[in-house]
Protein backbone atom coordinates (compact mmCIF):
# COMPACT_ATOMS: atom_id res chain seq x y z
CA UNK A 1 0.00 0.00 0.00
CA UNK A 2 1.83 3.18 -1.11
CA UNK A 3 0.79 6.66 -0.29
CA UNK A 4 2.21 10.04 -1.34
CA UNK A 5 1.59 13.29 -0.27
CA UNK A 6 1.08 16.92 -2.25
CA UNK A 7 0.51 20.15 -0.30
CA UNK A 8 -0.05 23.27 -2.46
CA UNK A 9 0.56 26.83 -1.59
CA UNK A 10 3.33 29.46 -2.07
CA UNK A 11 3.60 29.85 1.41
CA UNK A 12 4.92 26.57 2.22
CA UNK A 13 8.11 27.01 -0.44
CA UNK A 14 8.96 30.35 1.37
CA UNK A 15 9.21 29.50 4.55
CA UNK A 16 5.95 31.91 5.87
CA UNK A 17 3.87 28.46 6.54
CA UNK A 18 5.21 24.80 8.36
CA UNK A 19 4.07 21.69 6.72
CA UNK A 20 2.41 20.26 9.18
CA UNK A 21 -0.21 18.80 7.28
CA UNK A 22 2.30 16.71 5.51
CA UNK A 23 3.64 15.33 8.69
CA UNK A 24 0.07 14.93 10.14
CA UNK A 25 -0.55 12.74 7.98
CA UNK A 26 2.13 11.01 6.65
CA UNK A 27 2.01 9.76 11.04
CA UNK A 28 -1.78 8.86 10.29
CA UNK A 29 -1.33 7.14 7.02
CA UNK A 30 1.51 5.19 8.17
CA UNK A 31 -0.80 4.21 11.43
CA UNK A 32 -2.77 2.54 8.72
CA UNK A 33 0.21 0.11 7.34
CA UNK A 34 0.87 2.92 4.16
CA UNK A 35 4.30 3.31 3.26
CA UNK A 36 4.29 7.16 2.76
CA UNK A 37 6.91 7.19 -0.12
CA UNK A 38 7.34 10.71 -0.99
CA UNK A 39 5.87 14.21 0.18
CA UNK A 40 5.96 17.06 -2.33
CA UNK A 41 5.32 21.07 -1.90
CA UNK A 42 4.61 22.89 -4.60
CA UNK A 43 3.57 26.64 -5.76
CA UNK A 44 -0.04 27.75 -6.62
CA UNK A 45 0.78 26.93 -10.14
CA UNK A 46 -0.95 25.18 -12.74
CA UNK A 47 2.07 23.23 -14.03
CA UNK A 48 3.58 22.32 -10.86
CA UNK A 49 0.40 20.92 -9.44
CA UNK A 50 -0.08 19.13 -12.66
CA UNK A 51 3.55 17.39 -12.87
CA UNK A 52 2.98 16.25 -8.73
CA UNK A 53 -0.31 14.58 -9.94
CA UNK A 54 1.18 12.82 -12.93
CA UNK A 55 4.37 11.79 -10.76
CA UNK A 56 2.22 10.13 -8.41
CA UNK A 57 -0.13 8.83 -10.87
CA UNK A 58 -0.22 4.77 -11.39
CA UNK A 59 3.20 4.74 -8.36
CA UNK A 60 0.61 5.42 -5.28
CA UNK A 61 -2.74 3.46 -3.98
CA UNK A 62 -3.64 7.11 -2.88
CA UNK A 63 -2.41 10.62 -2.98
CA UNK A 64 -3.51 12.92 -0.20
CA UNK A 65 -3.43 16.80 -1.65
CA UNK A 66 -3.98 19.67 0.91
CA UNK A 67 -4.33 23.66 0.01
CA UNK A 68 -5.44 26.08 -2.40
CA UNK A 69 -9.07 25.95 -2.77
CA UNK A 70 -10.19 28.60 -1.60
CA UNK A 71 -12.04 31.30 -3.04
CA UNK A 72 -9.56 33.89 -3.50
CA UNK A 73 -7.69 33.69 -7.40
CA UNK A 74 -4.25 32.53 -6.45
CA UNK A 75 -6.28 29.24 -5.42
CA UNK A 76 -6.09 27.07 -8.67
CA UNK A 77 -6.20 23.71 -6.86
CA UNK A 78 -9.73 23.38 -8.58
CA UNK A 79 -9.38 24.31 -11.82
CA UNK A 80 -6.19 22.30 -11.93
CA UNK A 81 -7.96 18.99 -10.43
CA UNK A 82 -10.52 19.38 -13.49
CA UNK A 83 -7.75 19.61 -15.95
CA UNK A 84 -6.26 16.70 -14.85
CA UNK A 85 -9.39 14.80 -14.31
CA UNK A 86 -10.41 16.13 -17.73
CA UNK A 87 -14.12 17.69 -16.13
CA UNK A 88 -15.33 20.80 -15.41
CA UNK A 89 -16.61 22.76 -12.49
CA UNK A 90 -20.67 22.37 -11.35
CA UNK A 91 -22.44 24.04 -8.59
CA UNK A 92 -23.20 21.08 -5.78
CA UNK A 93 -26.09 22.58 -4.56
CA UNK A 94 -25.65 20.31 -1.11
CA UNK A 95 -22.62 21.98 -0.66
CA UNK A 96 -24.08 25.97 -1.48
CA UNK A 97 -26.89 25.50 1.02
CA UNK A 98 -24.28 24.41 3.59
CA UNK A 99 -21.96 27.83 2.63
CA UNK A 100 -25.27 29.58 2.85
CA UNK A 101 -26.21 28.52 6.18
CA UNK A 102 -22.47 29.11 7.70
CA UNK A 103 -22.45 32.48 6.28
CA UNK A 104 -25.89 33.32 7.74
CA UNK A 105 -25.20 32.10 10.72
CA UNK A 106 -21.57 34.27 10.77
CA UNK A 107 -24.19 36.81 9.62
CA UNK A 108 -21.98 37.89 6.36
CA UNK A 109 -23.47 38.32 3.42
CA UNK A 110 -22.95 35.81 0.31
CA UNK A 111 -21.04 36.94 -2.34
CA UNK A 112 -19.26 36.16 -5.69
CA UNK A 113 -16.65 34.07 -4.42
CA UNK A 114 -18.24 31.77 -1.63
CA UNK A 115 -21.20 31.23 -3.90
CA UNK A 116 -17.54 29.91 -6.08
CA UNK A 117 -16.48 27.59 -3.49
CA UNK A 118 -19.81 25.95 -3.66
CA UNK A 119 -18.50 24.92 -7.72
CA UNK A 120 -16.44 20.95 -7.39
CA UNK A 121 -15.26 19.27 -10.38
CA UNK A 122 -18.13 17.33 -11.99
CA UNK A 123 -16.07 13.76 -11.72
CA UNK A 124 -15.57 13.79 -7.66
CA UNK A 125 -17.49 12.74 -4.93
CA UNK A 126 -17.66 15.64 -2.71
CA UNK A 127 -16.33 15.07 0.92
CA UNK A 128 -18.53 17.70 2.93
CA UNK A 129 -16.70 20.06 5.15
CA UNK A 130 -18.61 20.77 8.24
CA UNK A 131 -15.52 22.93 9.35
CA UNK A 132 -15.36 25.41 6.83
CA UNK A 133 -16.23 26.20 3.04
CA UNK A 134 -13.90 24.32 0.98
CA UNK A 135 -15.33 20.52 0.39
CA UNK A 136 -13.15 17.63 -0.31
CA UNK A 137 -13.05 15.93 -3.43
CA UNK A 138 -12.08 12.33 -4.01
CA UNK A 139 -10.89 10.95 -7.44
CA UNK A 140 -10.15 7.71 -8.67
CA UNK A 141 -7.83 6.95 -11.85
CA UNK A 142 -5.82 4.51 -12.95
CA UNK A 143 -5.84 2.43 -9.75
CA UNK A 144 -4.94 5.85 -7.82
CA UNK A 145 -7.37 7.80 -5.16
CA UNK A 146 -6.78 11.26 -5.03
CA UNK A 147 -8.37 13.05 -2.05
CA UNK A 148 -8.10 17.31 -2.50
CA UNK A 149 -9.17 18.86 1.12
CA UNK A 150 -8.38 22.51 2.03
CA UNK A 151 -5.13 23.59 3.23
CA UNK A 152 -6.37 24.79 6.58
CA UNK A 153 -5.23 21.83 9.15
CA UNK A 154 -8.11 21.43 11.42
CA UNK A 155 -10.21 21.17 8.63
CA UNK A 156 -8.07 19.01 7.00
CA UNK A 157 -7.95 16.62 10.03
CA UNK A 158 -11.65 17.24 10.32
CA UNK A 159 -12.41 15.38 7.15
CA UNK A 160 -9.68 12.97 7.50
CA UNK A 161 -10.72 11.51 10.45
CA UNK A 162 -14.50 11.43 9.83
CA UNK A 163 -14.25 10.41 6.12
CA UNK A 164 -10.75 9.84 4.58
CA UNK A 165 -9.21 7.56 6.66
CA UNK A 166 -12.07 5.65 7.94
CA UNK A 167 -13.26 4.84 4.20
CA UNK A 168 -8.91 4.16 3.50
CA UNK A 169 -9.18 1.79 6.52
CA UNK A 170 -12.37 -0.36 4.90
CA UNK A 171 -10.44 -0.24 1.06
CA UNK A 172 -7.15 -1.48 1.87
CA UNK A 173 -6.58 -3.00 5.38
CA UNK A 174 -8.39 -6.71 5.51
CA UNK A 175 -5.11 -6.78 7.70
CA UNK A 176 -5.35 -5.57 11.67
CA UNK A 177 -2.66 -3.73 12.70
CA UNK A 178 -1.65 -2.26 15.77
CA UNK A 179 0.74 0.12 17.63
CA UNK A 180 2.06 0.05 20.72
CA UNK A 181 4.21 3.35 22.04
CA UNK A 182 6.56 3.05 24.20
CA UNK A 183 7.77 6.10 26.05
CA UNK A 184 11.19 6.65 26.69
CA UNK A 185 13.90 9.57 28.89
CA UNK A 186 17.22 9.21 29.61
CA UNK A 187 19.43 8.33 26.32
CA UNK A 188 20.07 9.15 23.52
CA UNK A 189 18.86 7.40 20.00
CA UNK A 190 21.68 5.71 18.66
CA UNK A 191 22.86 4.39 22.26
CA UNK A 192 19.45 3.21 22.47
CA UNK A 193 19.40 1.12 18.97
CA UNK A 194 22.66 -0.33 20.15
CA UNK A 195 21.10 -1.74 23.23
CA UNK A 196 18.12 -2.66 21.76
CA UNK A 197 20.18 -4.57 18.40
CA UNK A 198 19.77 -8.32 19.80
CA UNK A 199 15.76 -7.25 20.28
CA UNK A 200 15.04 -5.88 16.97
CA UNK A 201 16.75 -8.99 15.13
CA UNK A 202 14.70 -10.90 17.04
CA UNK A 203 11.44 -9.23 16.47
CA UNK A 204 8.87 -11.60 14.82
CA UNK A 205 8.62 -10.45 11.31
CA UNK A 206 5.21 -9.23 11.71
CA UNK A 207 6.54 -7.05 14.26
CA UNK A 208 8.39 -3.35 13.36
CA UNK A 209 10.34 -1.02 15.49
CA UNK A 210 10.53 2.77 14.86
CA UNK A 211 12.42 5.33 16.82
CA UNK A 212 10.58 8.51 16.84
CA UNK A 213 13.22 10.77 19.18
CA UNK A 214 12.17 14.90 19.80
CA UNK A 215 13.31 16.97 22.54
CA UNK A 216 15.05 14.08 24.69
CA UNK A 217 12.22 12.15 24.81
CA UNK A 218 12.51 8.89 22.37
CA UNK A 219 9.08 7.39 21.17
CA UNK A 220 9.55 3.47 20.76
CA UNK A 221 6.71 2.40 18.60
CA UNK A 222 6.15 -1.68 17.89
CA UNK A 223 4.03 -1.81 14.77
CA UNK A 224 1.85 -5.37 14.62
CA UNK A 225 0.25 -6.42 11.16
CA UNK A 226 -1.69 -9.88 10.74
CA UNK A 227 -5.17 -11.43 10.06
CA UNK A 228 -5.76 -12.95 14.06
CA UNK A 229 -5.97 -9.63 16.51
CA UNK A 230 -6.12 -11.56 19.68
CA UNK A 231 -3.11 -13.24 18.70
CA UNK A 232 -1.34 -10.03 17.33
CA UNK A 233 -2.04 -8.05 20.26
CA UNK A 234 -0.60 -11.22 22.62
CA UNK A 235 2.75 -11.09 20.25
CA UNK A 236 2.89 -7.10 20.79
CA UNK A 237 2.53 -7.95 24.97
CA UNK A 238 5.50 -10.21 24.74
CA UNK A 239 7.50 -8.04 22.86
CA UNK A 240 6.83 -5.19 25.07
CA UNK A 241 7.65 -7.24 27.68
CA UNK A 242 10.80 -7.69 26.53
CA UNK A 243 10.95 -3.68 25.87
CA UNK A 244 10.33 -3.33 29.71
CA UNK A 245 12.99 -6.34 30.79
CA UNK A 246 15.77 -5.06 28.56
CA UNK A 247 15.25 -1.23 29.21
CA UNK A 248 13.68 -0.42 32.39
CA UNK A 249 15.57 1.73 33.88
CA UNK A 250 14.40 4.16 30.24
CA UNK A 251 10.74 3.74 30.04
CA UNK A 252 8.31 5.83 31.93
CA UNK A 253 5.22 5.37 30.14
CA UNK A 254 3.52 4.08 27.18
CA UNK A 255 1.06 6.07 24.80
CA UNK A 256 2.40 9.58 24.25
CA UNK A 257 1.94 10.46 27.58
CA UNK A 258 4.65 13.02 28.96
CA UNK A 259 6.51 12.72 31.98
CA UNK A 260 3.76 15.58 33.40
CA UNK A 261 1.18 13.57 33.05
CA UNK A 262 3.07 10.68 34.92
CA UNK A 263 4.38 12.93 37.46
CA UNK A 264 0.40 14.07 38.05
CA UNK A 265 -0.60 10.58 37.60
CA UNK A 266 1.91 9.78 40.86
CA UNK A 267 0.91 12.38 42.83
CA UNK A 268 -2.50 12.08 42.33
CA UNK A 269 -2.16 8.34 43.64
CA UNK A 270 -0.25 9.53 46.42
CA UNK A 271 -2.16 12.22 47.37
CA UNK A 272 1.29 14.20 47.52
CA UNK A 273 1.71 17.94 46.88
CA UNK A 274 4.55 19.84 44.64
CA UNK A 275 5.93 23.02 44.22
CA UNK A 276 9.21 24.29 42.41
CA UNK A 277 12.02 26.55 42.62
CA UNK A 278 13.24 27.48 39.07
CA UNK A 279 16.56 29.54 38.77
CA UNK A 280 17.37 28.71 34.69
CA UNK A 281 14.44 27.15 33.98
CA UNK A 282 12.21 30.46 34.47
CA UNK A 283 9.40 29.00 35.01
CA UNK A 284 8.98 26.07 32.34
CA UNK A 285 8.46 23.41 34.96
CA UNK A 286 5.60 25.44 35.99
CA UNK A 287 4.57 25.67 32.35
CA UNK A 288 4.60 21.55 32.02
CA UNK A 289 3.34 20.82 35.11
CA UNK A 290 0.17 22.75 35.00
CA UNK A 291 -0.40 22.33 31.24
CA UNK A 292 -1.77 19.16 32.99
CA UNK A 293 -5.57 18.87 33.42
CA UNK A 294 -6.21 18.60 37.35
CA UNK A 295 -2.96 19.98 38.46
CA UNK A 296 -3.91 22.13 41.16
CA UNK A 297 -5.00 18.83 42.64
CA UNK A 298 -1.61 18.30 43.92
CA UNK A 299 1.26 21.36 42.27
CA UNK A 300 1.07 24.38 44.72
CA UNK A 301 3.46 27.15 43.21
CA UNK A 302 6.79 28.11 42.51
CA UNK A 303 9.61 30.68 42.47
CA UNK A 304 11.05 32.07 39.93
CA UNK A 305 14.34 32.41 41.61
CA UNK A 306 16.57 34.21 39.02
CA UNK A 307 18.58 36.48 41.16
CA UNK A 308 20.54 35.90 43.78
CA UNK A 309 18.76 37.86 46.25
CA UNK A 310 15.23 36.07 45.66
CA UNK A 311 16.84 33.19 46.23
CA UNK A 312 18.33 34.22 49.53
CA UNK A 313 15.23 36.10 50.68
CA UNK A 314 12.33 33.55 49.50
CA UNK A 315 13.95 30.68 49.49
CA UNK A 316 15.93 31.30 52.67
CA UNK A 317 19.24 29.80 50.32
CA UNK A 318 22.67 31.21 52.71
CA UNK A 319 24.67 34.18 51.66
CA UNK A 320 27.41 32.20 52.48
CA UNK A 321 26.50 29.29 50.50
CA UNK A 322 26.46 31.17 47.16
CA UNK A 323 29.67 32.90 48.08
CA UNK A 324 31.48 29.72 48.70
CA UNK A 325 29.84 27.55 45.55
CA UNK A 326 27.90 29.98 43.54
CA UNK A 327 24.59 29.86 42.08
CA UNK A 328 24.86 27.26 40.15
CA UNK A 329 25.95 24.08 42.58
CA UNK A 330 24.91 21.59 44.52
CA UNK A 331 25.10 23.17 47.73
CA UNK A 332 22.72 26.15 46.29
CA UNK A 333 20.20 24.30 44.19
CA UNK A 334 19.68 21.83 47.48
CA UNK A 335 19.15 24.99 49.32
CA UNK A 336 16.40 26.26 46.76
CA UNK A 337 14.63 23.02 46.52
CA UNK A 338 14.17 22.92 50.76
CA UNK A 339 13.27 26.52 50.62
CA UNK A 340 10.66 26.06 48.36
CA UNK A 341 9.25 22.59 49.48
CA UNK A 342 9.31 24.57 53.30
CA UNK A 343 8.05 28.05 51.88
CA UNK A 344 5.33 26.09 49.95
CA UNK A 345 4.71 23.54 52.59
CA UNK A 346 4.62 20.55 50.24
CA UNK A 347 6.11 16.83 49.77
CA UNK A 348 8.02 17.35 46.90
CA UNK A 349 10.14 20.06 45.53
CA UNK A 350 12.44 20.40 42.53
CA UNK A 351 14.77 23.17 42.00
CA UNK A 352 17.03 24.26 38.91
CA UNK A 353 20.23 26.20 38.78
CA UNK A 354 22.28 26.24 36.01
CA UNK A 355 24.01 27.81 33.10
CA UNK A 356 21.17 27.72 29.76
CA UNK A 357 24.01 30.16 27.30
CA UNK A 358 24.79 30.79 24.77
CA UNK A 359 27.17 32.95 27.08
CA UNK A 360 28.19 32.82 30.68
CA UNK A 361 29.93 29.62 30.82
CA UNK A 362 33.46 28.99 32.54
CA UNK A 363 36.10 26.03 32.36
CA UNK A 364 34.48 24.85 35.45
CA UNK A 365 30.99 25.44 34.95
CA UNK A 366 30.61 25.70 31.59
CA UNK A 367 27.10 26.66 29.64
CA UNK A 368 24.91 24.06 29.46
CA UNK A 369 25.54 22.97 32.77
CA UNK A 370 22.44 22.05 34.86
CA UNK A 371 22.62 21.22 38.83
CA UNK A 372 18.82 19.34 40.06
CA UNK A 373 17.61 18.74 43.35
CA UNK A 374 14.38 17.50 44.92
CA UNK A 375 13.82 17.51 48.27
CA UNK A 376 11.30 15.43 49.68
CA UNK A 377 10.21 14.58 53.24
CA UNK A 378 13.15 11.93 53.52
CA UNK A 379 15.71 13.40 51.55
CA UNK A 380 17.47 15.57 49.29
CA UNK A 381 18.89 14.18 45.90
CA UNK A 382 21.03 16.41 43.19
CA UNK A 383 21.76 15.34 40.02
CA UNK A 384 24.55 17.47 37.41
CA UNK A 385 24.04 16.94 33.57
CA UNK A 386 25.64 19.03 31.30
CA UNK A 387 23.93 19.76 28.13
CA UNK A 388 24.70 22.08 24.78
CA UNK A 389 24.70 25.61 24.25
CA UNK A 390 21.69 26.29 22.78
CA UNK A 391 19.53 28.42 25.14
CA UNK A 392 15.63 27.46 24.03
CA UNK A 393 16.87 24.21 23.85
CA UNK A 394 18.55 24.02 26.98
CA UNK A 395 15.59 25.03 28.76
CA UNK A 396 13.42 22.31 27.35
CA UNK A 397 15.93 19.87 28.47
CA UNK A 398 16.85 20.79 31.91
CA UNK A 399 13.59 21.06 32.61
CA UNK A 400 12.52 17.47 30.98
CA UNK A 401 15.62 16.03 33.26
CA UNK A 402 14.59 17.48 36.13
CA UNK A 403 11.11 16.30 35.61
CA UNK A 404 12.17 12.79 35.07
CA UNK A 405 14.28 13.08 38.32
CA UNK A 406 11.35 14.12 39.97
CA UNK A 407 9.52 11.34 38.47
CA UNK A 408 11.96 8.79 40.18
CA UNK A 409 11.95 10.06 43.68
CA UNK A 410 8.23 10.03 43.79
CA UNK A 411 8.49 6.13 42.38
CA UNK A 412 11.08 5.71 45.29
CA UNK A 413 9.20 6.62 47.90
P1 LIG B 1 -9.76 27.42 2.69
O1 LIG B 1 -10.53 27.56 1.45
O2 LIG B 1 -10.58 26.75 3.78
O3 LIG B 1 -9.08 28.68 3.11
P2 LIG B 1 -7.46 26.40 1.29
O4 LIG B 1 -7.39 25.03 0.73
O5 LIG B 1 -7.60 27.53 0.37
O6 LIG B 1 -8.58 26.37 2.39
P3 LIG B 1 -4.99 27.57 1.81
O7 LIG B 1 -5.51 28.89 1.35
O8 LIG B 1 -4.01 26.88 0.96
O9 LIG B 1 -6.18 26.60 2.12
O10 LIG B 1 -4.44 27.72 3.28
C1 LIG B 1 -5.29 28.14 4.31
C2 LIG B 1 -4.51 28.22 5.61
O11 LIG B 1 -4.00 26.94 5.95
C3 LIG B 1 -3.32 29.16 5.56
O12 LIG B 1 -3.22 29.84 6.80
C4 LIG B 1 -2.16 28.26 5.36
O13 LIG B 1 -0.97 28.81 5.88
C5 LIG B 1 -2.59 27.00 6.12
N1 LIG B 1 -1.98 25.86 5.45
C6 LIG B 1 -2.08 25.56 4.14
N2 LIG B 1 -1.37 24.46 3.85
C7 LIG B 1 -0.78 24.05 5.01
C8 LIG B 1 0.10 22.97 5.35
N3 LIG B 1 0.51 22.10 4.43
N4 LIG B 1 0.50 22.86 6.62
C9 LIG B 1 0.07 23.75 7.55
N5 LIG B 1 -0.75 24.79 7.29
C10 LIG B 1 -1.18 24.94 6.03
Amino acid sequence: MKASIITIGDELLIGQTIDTNSAWMGAELSKYGFDVYRITSVHDRREDILYSLKEATGKSDVVLITGGLGPTSDDITKQTLCEFFDTHLIINEDVLFMIEKMMHHRNFPMNDKNHRQAEVPESCRVLKNAEGTAPGMWFERDNTIFISMPGVPHEMKHLMEKMVLPELKKRFTSQTIIHRNIMTYGTFESKLADILTDFESGLPSNIKLAYLPASGIIKLRLTGTGSDKESLSKKLNDQVDILYKTIPEYIYAEDEESLEMVIGKLLKSKQKTLSAAESCTGGEIAHLITSVSGSSAYYKGSVIAYANSVKMQLLGVKASTIEKYGAVSQQTVKEMAEGSRKLFATDYSVATSGIAGPDGGSDEKPVGILWIAVASEKEVVCEKRVFGDNRTINIKRFSLASLNLLRKQIIKQ
